[in-house]
């Protein structure tokens, strides 16, 4: 179809086209109508002399029309297309729309976000909503360039997968093949990253949906949340953070130009003095935290391998471990610190990196064990029983097969996108979050299934009541 968009009327002065799109504003003056039509590429004034066109916001409409320079005095420069008008030729209606259930002509922070989300289609129809699910594509397309021209391959791992122990609760599934028994979807694709490691790939990336049941933030949408997954071999901690930085920084520049990072190269500051210094192991190092252009990344680092276990922990195993992993427990030791691991483990140090921006933790990272000696110890001190380390046992196996020293992180994208925007809430910066209740967006999920369903799983339902 031979279609013109609103923002290409300019380069189609004194021409005739065909706009398609919806009505964002009709106004009446007597004989004379103008309707702001309005697509993907923004708006377009269409004047009407006839005085025969009738049509309610947000109908879909199609208009044939002459491209018209606008009088001086009459320029809107708010939109791209403002120096031009079209004369509306001939008008159609495509499809009628009933009244919204809220305004989408203002930024949408003071709507119930109940009704916001039940809606999300028309909340989408929010420039400032349609704007960031636009600048989130540009941005995961940069990472995928920037990545694949640096010998990364995306790599896809599974959704259906056994335990991840990232420190969340997981999300189960049923399987109906192997009856009384269960998938766990990814917390993240910590396990089959590093399996890939020893599979020889040696630079991996995953722009990735992970899947954790812990209770909402507003720095997290419940459920589920994409992150930038990177692992490579043959580096040090150095490598990984000095590529962190230069993609973050190339990305800045090239989607955020009115942005500026304060500090480069970026501050790293160890555990100790972060904790001493900002009581926060993720400072937020702006200089003035009303200037929504100002990024301040910081890298924390040298933090304990170890944390206190709590009784709620997932580590919990024999009940007797008092060691927790502060990032996961495939986090490699300070080779320095390895003997520390016998005799006093809360002072060993972690090959960790946390990524912060702007006082919000957008990514973590670490090198990984890969002596399968070492590991073991590990799940030892975290307070593995056998059975919990059975649970590990492919990677251990993995481990005796020639395993490359190894390394990555995981910067958050909807978290990066929330910070880098301003956003209060994940949620803003996602086509369709769950809501905090653990509500999907639109579709009415969580829901029941149906009795064949339950049977065919030979699932019971035991009321809590
Ligand atoms: N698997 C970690 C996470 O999801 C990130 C990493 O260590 O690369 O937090």
């Amino acid at each position: 179809m031979d279609r013109c968009l609103a923002a290409d009327t300019i380069k189609n002065i004194d021409t005739e086209v065909t706009l398609l799109g919806w009505v964002d504003t009709i106004r009446s003056h007597g004989k004379i109508a103008f309707i702001d039509l309005r697509d993907r590429s923004g708006l377009v004034q269409c004047v009407d002399t006839s005085g025969k066109i009738s049509a309610g916001n947000e109908d879909v409409i199609k208009i044939t029309g002459l491209v018209k320079k606008r009088p001086e005095k009459m320029i809107n420069l708010k939109i791209p297309s403002g120096t031009v008008e079209v004369s509306i030729k001939s008008f159609e209606i495509l499809t009628k729309s009933k009244e919204l259930p809220f305004a989408i002509d203002c930024d949408g922070y003071d709507i119930n976000e109940e009704i916001r989300m039940k809606y999300r289609y028309l909340d989408i129809r929010r420039l400032r909503i349609t704007r960031n699910l636009k600048i989130r594509s540009q941005v995961t397309t940069f990472i995928r360039n920037f990545l694949t021209k640096r010998d990364f391959a995306e790599i896809e791992t599974p959704m259906l997968t056994k335990t991840t122990p990232e420190g969340a609760r997981d999300f189960i599934v049923p399987s109906r093949l192997q009856k009384g028994k269960f998938y766990a979807l990814p917390q993240s694709p910590q396990q089959y990253k590093q399996l890939l490691m020893v599979a020889g790939i040696e630079r991996y990336f995953q722009i990735v949906r992970c899947f954790r049941d812990e209770d909402p933030r507003a720095d997290r949408a419940y459920g589920e949340f994409t992150q930038l997954d990177l692992e490579m071999s043959f580096v040090n901690q150095e490598d990984i953070m000095r590529l962190t930085e230069e993609m973050f920084t190339k990305l800045v520049a090239e989607i955020f130009p009115e942005k500026h990072i304060l500090i480069s190269p970026w501050p790293r500051l160890s555990h100790k003095e972060v904790m001493e210094k900002y009581k926060t192991d993720k400072p937020d190092l702006r200089k003035n935290k009303t200037d929504k252009n100002e990024l301040a990344f910081s890298w924390t680092i040298d933090f304990p391998l170890f944390t206190e276990q709590s009784k709620e922990d997932f580590y919990h195993g024999s009940g007797k471990a008092k060691f927790a992993p502060s990032h996961h427990m495939f986090a490699a030791p300070h080779p320095d610190d390895i003997p520390l691991l016998s005799s006093d483990p809360m002072k060993v140090r972690g090959l960790q990196h946390d990524l912060v921006l702007n006082g919000y933790e957008v990514g973590g990272g670490s090198m990984r064990i890969h002596e399968k000696e070492l590991q073991e110890k590990i799940f030892d001190l975290i307070g593995f029983t056998d059975k919990q380390k059975m649970q590990f046992e492919h990677i251990l196996t993995a481990f005796t097969f020639g395993v490359p020293p190894h390394g990555g992180i995981a910067p958050g994208i909807d978290r990066f996108l929330m910070a880098a925007l301003g956003e209060p809430s994940v949620r803003e910066v996602m086509a369709f979050p769950t809501s905090s209740s653990g509500q999907t967006a639109v579709m009415d999920a969580p829901s029941n299934v149906t009795e064949e369903q339950l049977k065919e799983l030979e699932i019971k339902i035991v009321s809590a009541k």
